[in-house]
């Protein structure tokens, strides 16, 4: 992984660390783009062994332009806009949602987060919402979902995030509804459809909380989870270590590792940075014991107090983790 880089920006362990998992690698969670962004992506890809990519698009002829570009790479999901429907428009919706399907898609990637609340109250958007009106259980959203589980759809679903950002900026609770509420909303999505096979994003949003995630995997047959965001994942897994490890041993044919990685995304560190950092700090992470590793992301959230602890999974595990449970789930 790019020697200068790691030697001039990150602590010395970076430049000694080695793949204890050293077959290929399905990153399961990605946002593609315009093609050279993608192709940038790619090149830090190849150097973590990633093999497969589950990348998510908006259009048909955005996949069509990278599945040329780069032939047999990706597992393609489309991206669901529900604001239309939310807005009142459920044919909108609808027919994106049929004509994804005619286009061959067989996944979809459908985002729910409490920031919506800002969106939906910007004035010049003409319609009057009341933040509490936007909510995943909106019964205007239900064709939607009865139509995912007609189709027996995957859905990589976002629904909520780190408890420490509703404390610090999802207030007050009455403009942007609570994270009970919100991990709620998911749950009876995993009862109501039972057909659709859901993939939570972000360890479903509760790496804070895995007794409750141990709980709904024993539940719900048609969950599994992936571990979207270096950030959220080395801040909690790395605060209980024994606990995650017990976890990741119990629901090792759930887990799903994804980087989330947004190809061209400017707003993060430079290129190659942002591709780096996160990579070696999933590898500290999953494949080493290491302890207390200076974190090499910006983590203001958390007062740039984030630190690695290492969970040092067994290679069977990892094997399943950064490959088997993918191409299982996405049939690839
Ligand atoms: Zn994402």
């Amino acid at each position: 992984m790019d020697t200068d880089y790691v030697r001039n920006n990150m602590d010395p362990f970076f430049q000694s660390i080695e793949r204890k998992y050293t077959g290929p690698v399905f990153d399961a969670h990605t946002h593609l783009g315009k093609v050279e962004d993608v192709a940038t992506m790619i090149k830090y890809e190849n150097q973590f062994n990633v093999k497969k990519i589950f990348g998510i698009v908006r259009d048909t002829r955005n996949r069509d332009e990278l599945e040329e570009a780069f032939p047999n790479l990706f597992v393609y999901s489309i991206f669901l806009s529900i604001r239309e429907a939310l807005q009142g428009d459920i044919n909108a919706s609808m027919n994106f949602l049929e004509q994804a399907k005619k286009d061959g898609f067989k996944i979809g990637k459908l985002w729910f987060a409490p920031r919506w609340a800002n969106y939906f109250t910007r004035d010049n958007l003409n319609v009057k919402f009341r933040p509490q009106d936007v909510h995943l259980n909106d019964p205007k959203l239900e064709p939607i979902f009865q139509r995912l589980n007609e189709l027996k759809f995957t859905l990589l679903l976002h629904v909520s995030d780190p408890d420490l950002i509703y404390k610090k900026n999802y207030q007050p609770a009455s403009k942007y509804g609570t994270k009970e509420d919100h991990i709620n909303a998911l749950k009876n999505i995993l009862e109501w459809f039972p057909n659709v096979t859901i993939v939570g994003a972000h360890m479903a949003s509760l790496p804070e909380n895995l007794n409750l995630l141990d709980n709904w995997l024993d539940t719900y047959p048609n969950l599994y989870v992936d571990t979207g965001s270096a950030k959220w994942m080395v801040r909690e897994f790395g605060t209980k270590i024994d606990e995650t490890l017990a976890f990741f041993d119990k629901h090792q044919d759930r887990i799903l590792f994804g980087t989330d990685f947004v190809a061209g995304r400017g707003d993060r560190e430079p290129i190659p940075g942002y591709y780096i950092n996160r990579f070696l700090s999933f590898q500290a992470l999953f494949e080493t014991n290491v302890r207390n590793l200076a974190f090499p992301i910006p983590d203001p959230e958390n007062d740039n107090k984030t630190k690695i602890n290492g969970l040092d999974l067994p290679k069977n595990i990892l094997q399943k983790l950064y490959w088997k449970n993918a191409c299982k789930v996405y049939n690839s």
